[in-house]
């Protein structure tokens, strides 16, 4: 059986067509004004499991991820670029911001294990390809000059505009939330900017044909798939709330220039909710990886409580189901540590699942079902768990180092073993709460204290 994904536009499954060439998968990106929290991270999982499940096949992968760092601008009513806004908070260089915050973010991928891209193009240097695009949709009377300098995609002259994500144009009303403020020269409410004229902005802006300004967010990930992929993108993923309009409007703007369909399967990721509500800095519940790592947590606990559910349905994390993701992972490492030299064995069910629109929480059902099989032998055990490791990327072969222990930590367990030698049983439990809530397992043998990292 080979890889079938839900596909947004057709409402449901396709087979992923294996090639001889590699498959193309373009994912969204980060926008790099702030530090990726964990919901930005399970789209980005996506990707990589999408590209390991092919792999796990046998067929080579291409991914593209583009770095925004210019043109998205903030939804709210001062509609300003996310990368400016935030440069005036630090007070540093608009693309100082952009380059500190895209460091991170290679470092969260590599914390997740998630294998890296073949290519990163940042949308600041993809300019010229993106006013070349520009002015092939201005000739081809899909883009016009608007009354304020800025040029406008006209969504009417896109036939199947709306097809992606089900909005209707004749259904969409002035004043949606989809139109920002500050694109006041165009013809229809549903149009969109592909290049803004500067007005009064200095930084972050370049010369072109239609004076100085900067691109639109849209426009840049049709010019970076168009060219890095070579007009075909097999797989196009990114969350959900970039179907409309962002996706929309790419796809409208990608196959008017090339006179076909260039996305042949849309692939979207629900959103993750942390304690109940979507995880978002609006919201106030931003988790980042690196909160994760200061609380003694495996950063691929994560990736674990992630994968336990499907990536189509919303998933409410919480600090619990991480704890448990934590220890089931020191768990199968142990496991595995038994043999660790042992060759993945290819287990028939668990590609099934993987290959059935990614059900990893049943790959991880069938781990719990091989871990607790009595007559299957350690080796057999081992080398499903390796088969399986190969999409899940929980490193499962791999002993971390326990992080060494904090001065203020040693400091808490000797004063422990002394309210123990002094019978102070309050005190003694009041200290192994403290230590238990920082990360440590205390077991209290016949002559001393005992300890180890959850
Ligand atoms: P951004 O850096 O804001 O452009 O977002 C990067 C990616 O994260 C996009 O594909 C978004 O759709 C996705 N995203 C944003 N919030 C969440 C969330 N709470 N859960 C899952 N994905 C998200
Ligand atoms: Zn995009």
């Amino acid at each position: 059986m080979q890889l079938h994904l839900y596909d947004t536009k057709t409402r449901g499954d396709i087979a992923v067509a294996m090639q001889e060439r590699p498959i193309h998968i373009y994912c969204c990106g980060p926008t790099v004004y702030r530090n990726a929290h964990v919901g930005n991270l399970r789209t980005f999982l996506l990707s990589d499991l999408i590209r390991r499940a092919l792999e796990l096949s046998g067929q080579k992968v291409t991914l593209i991820q583009n770095i925004t760092d210019v043109g998205h601008m903030s939804d709210d009513f001062e509609a300003e670029d996310k990368i400016l806004a935030q440069s005036t908070v630090e007070n540093i260089d608009p693309f100082e911001i952009a380059r500190k915050y895209e460091e991170k973010f290679h470092a969260d991928l590599a914390l997740l294990n998630i294998i890296p891209a073949d290519r990163y193009p940042r949308a600041s240097e993809c300019i010229p390809m993106m006013q070349e695009l520009i002015a092939k949709l201005i000739a081809n009377k899909n883009a016009y000059i608007g009354s304020d300098g800025c040029v406008y995609f006209d969504a009417k002259s896109y036939p199947t505009y709306g097809e992606l994500s089900g909005n209707r144009l004749d259904a969409l009303k002035p004043g949606h939330r989809f139109e920002f403020s500050g694109e006041d020269g165009k013809r229809f409410h549903a149009d969109w900017a592909l290049w803004k004229a500067a007005g009064a902005r200095k930084k972050m802006i370049w010369d072109s044909p239609w004076g100085p300004g900067f691109p639109g967010w849209h426009i840049e990930c049709s010019a970076m798939s168009l060219k890095f992929l070579d007009e075909v993108v097999d797989v196009h993923v990114g969350g959900i709330d970039l179907r409309f309009p962002h996706h929309e409007n790419e796809r409208a703007q990608s196959n008017s220039l090339s006179g076909k369909e260039i996305v042949v399967l849309w692939s979207h990721g629900e959103h993750l909710l942390f304690e109940g509500r979507k995880m978002s800095k609006s919201s106030g519940n931003v988790v980042l990886l690196q909160d994760v790592v200061k609380k003694g947590f495996d950063p691929l606990a994560i990736r674990l409580a992630l994968l336990e559910n499907r990536y189509r349905s919303q998933m409410d994390l919480s600090w619990d189901s991480i704890a448990a993701a934590h220890s089931t992972l020191r768990r199968w490492r142990k496991l595995v540590s038994q043999s660790p030299s042992i060759s993945p064995f290819p287990t028939p069910e668990i590609s099934h699942a993987i290959n059935a629109d990614l059900d990893t929480p049943r790959v991880i059902q069938i781990l719990r079902e091989i871990e607790k099989n009595g007559k299957l032998s350690a080796e057999s055990k081992i080398g499903a768990f390796l088969f399986a490791d190969l999409v899940l990327g929980l490193r499962l072969d791999h002993q971390a180092a326990p992080p060494p222990l904090p001065n203020h930590l040693a400091q808490m367990l000797s004063d422990r073993e002394y309210a123990r030698d002094s019978k102070n049983w309050a005190e003694s439990d009041r200290l192994r709460q403290e230590l238990e809530s920082s990360g440590l397992v205390i077991k209290d043998g016949p002559t001393a204290q005992e300890w180890e990292w959850r």
